[in-house]
């Protein structure tokens, strides 16, 4: 007879149940933490008539709780960090202590597509109510900052009186969906997406069916074969290709994210019709509903169920339990290296025409500027204006003859179409200056940083991405980056705690996906980071090989 664990002293192994996950389709409906008791409590999307009818009416004070901090999500707003307090309290204050008044709204632009008068409108909320501020995201979305609760339904209403939304910008729910800002001029492309967007935005976003899901859920679209909108590290993303038939339509990807536990998407390998799209999307997302985990919010990404079932069962529930047919087997997609994925600069349209791309530094605008971007559009005679999923703008449609003239136009405001190395590749995340969740200041460090090794290295030409993050999540994708900088408190050489950043070297998508090293101790605190970066680039433009690239 074996020994009893008494005798042992070990746990009794065999009389613990693994606990469940919080899994809708294995039966566990019961809420196992607070996100999906206030989920089940009252779906987010009901917000909406209380933001209108209540709130906007009564003011901030009035605004339940579990609203506030919760469903306001649903249509894109958060509370901002309050001022003044720093990264240090970040993990001990209570999420009421870091509020402040005003929220960041969240305006999704999907496929980054926007009209001169849809950008006009964003310019002029921006303007209007938000003090001017305006970040161009690596989402593709635009963020304000400063919003009052009492101004959301005017807002809304300008909005949607030109076809844009905030709904499902934020919260468990299917956020912004990601396209080529090239789709249908790109000149290397396989299959323009910009019908399946418009697709699923129309069939699914907003429906009771998919606002309650484990947690967000990120999609991409493209058929270009830069792969500019990163399906690598999406919850979904469709992929376009060419069949073995000459038939195009897209590959399947699910389960990549970044954040604490980064992984890559994994092929399922399928080939999916542009018609089959918006009803296979739906069922992925079926399934990340019914069979995602609920239990703890760190492990509910889509990613971690991939992780435990792998990429065939996950085909395997969806063709069976969801779509109720089986996808034919189909090609991998192509990918053009030769390209790179921000369309920044003046590059050749398939039409004959021309697109300029353009850098604001880190994403971050105006709405007065975004108001003369959208007046030099037209005045060049383009009413396509596009996001980026690198922070950056692309303006389409410019004739040959007038391409030197725009770019003159946009230099003018302060947007670079020909920029440096490290302002075309710098990212910043939101950080200290409004996130409740930051450690440190991000946006004003990267500009100084882009700053400082424009002087320091100007004849530094590689490419090279460096982008900045204010605490582990990786909004602004530390771990895909040659240089990531994860904001932490260091401690300087006196020993006193302070602003600071780990590393991560070497990280990058395309061929070579790969995350970036993170070196125990590779740190380096905000102060000395254009010192250490300068560093890192003079000993890799000193020691290179002929070709060599810096994730390589
Ligand atoms: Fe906020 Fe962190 Fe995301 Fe930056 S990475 S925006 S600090 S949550």
């Amino acid at each position: 007879m074996p020994p009893s664990s008494a005798q042992t002293g070990n746990a009794p192994t065999k009389a613990r149940r693994r606990r469940g996950e919080g899994q809708w389709a294995l039966g566990y409906r019961e809420p196992l933490n607070k996100n999906e008791e206030n989920k089940k409590n009252d779906d987010g999307l009901n917000v909406r008539d209380r933001i209108i009818n209540v709130y906007s009416k009564a003011g901030f004070d009035s605004i339940d709780p579990a609203d506030l901090r919760g469903r306001f999500r649903w249509f894109g707003l958060y509370t901002q960090r309050a001022p003044g307090i720093d990264g240090g309290k970040t993990a001990v204050l209570e999420p009421e202590e870091l509020d402040d008044r005003y929220f960041m709204m969240r305006v999704r632009i999907d496929g980054g597509q926007l009209s001169a008068a849809q950008l006009r409108a964003v310019a002029e909320i921006s303007r209007d109510y938000a003090r001017d501020t305006a970040d161009i995201t690596d989402r593709q979305n635009v963020q304000y900052h400063w919003i009052r609760v009492e101004d959301v339904p005017a807002i809304w209403e300008k909005l949607e009186a030109v076809g844009l939304s905030t709904t499902e910008a934020c919260g468990d729910t299917p956020r912004v969906i990601l396209g080529c800002p090239l789709a249908g001029v790109a000149e290397e492309e396989i299959l323009d997406a910009s019908p399946q967007i418009e697709q699923i935005y129309e069939d699914h976003i907003g429906s009771p069916l998919y606002s309650n899901l484990p947690r967000k859920f990120k999609s991409s679209i493209s058929g270009c074969t830069t792969h500019c909108v990163n399906h690598e590290i999406n919850d979904v993303a469709f992929v376009g290709v060419r069949n073995e038939n000459g038939e195009t339509g897209y590959d399947l990807f699910v389960g990549g994210g970044l954040s604490t536990n980064p992984m890559f998407a994994k092929r399922l390998g399928t080939f999916v019709r542009p018609d089959q799209v918006s009803e296979v999307w739906a069922g992925v997302c079926s399934v990340f509903r019914d069979y995602g985990f609920r239990r703890l919010r760190t492990r509910a990404r889509i990613k971690f169920l991939i992780k435990e079932w792998g990429a065939e069962k996950f085909r395997e529930v969806l063709e069976n339990e969801y779509l109720g047919y089986s996808l034919p087997d189909g090609p991998g997609p192509e990918l053009d290296e030769g390209l790179r994925r921000d369309h920044v600069g003046v590059r050749p349209q398939r039409d004959g025409k021309f697109y300029v791309g353009f850098a604001p530094k880190v994403g971050r605008v105006t709405g007065t500027s975004l108001l003369r971007v959208a007046e030099i559009a037209e005045t060049h005679g383009s009413d396509r204006i596009r996001t980026t999923a690198d922070q950056k703008l692309v303006i389409l449609d410019i004739d040959a003859d007038d391409t030197a003239a725009i770019t003159a136009d946009l230099e003018t405001e302060g947007y670079e179409v020909n920029p440096s190395t490290f302002r075309r590749q710098t990212m910043a995340c939101t950080g200290i200056e409004f996130c409740k969740l930051a450690i440190v200041e991000t946006k004003d460090r990267a500009a100084t940083l882009i700053d400082e090794l424009e002087k320091r290295l100007p004849d530094f030409d590689e490419p090279l991405s460096i982008n900045v993050n204010g605490c582990p999540n990786s909004c602004a994708r530390i771990q895909v980056a040659d240089i990531g900088l994860k904001g932490q408190l260091v401690m300087d050489e006196n020993g006193e705690q302070v602003e600071g950043y780990q590393i991560h070297l070497g990280g990058g998508m395309g061929l070579t996906n790969s995350f970036g090293k993170k070196v125990r101790g590779l740190k380096t605190t905000a102060e000395d980071l254009p010192d250490y970066v300068e560093r890192v680039l003079r000993r890799f433009k000193d020691q290179k090989e002929k070709d060599e690239t810096f994730a390589a």
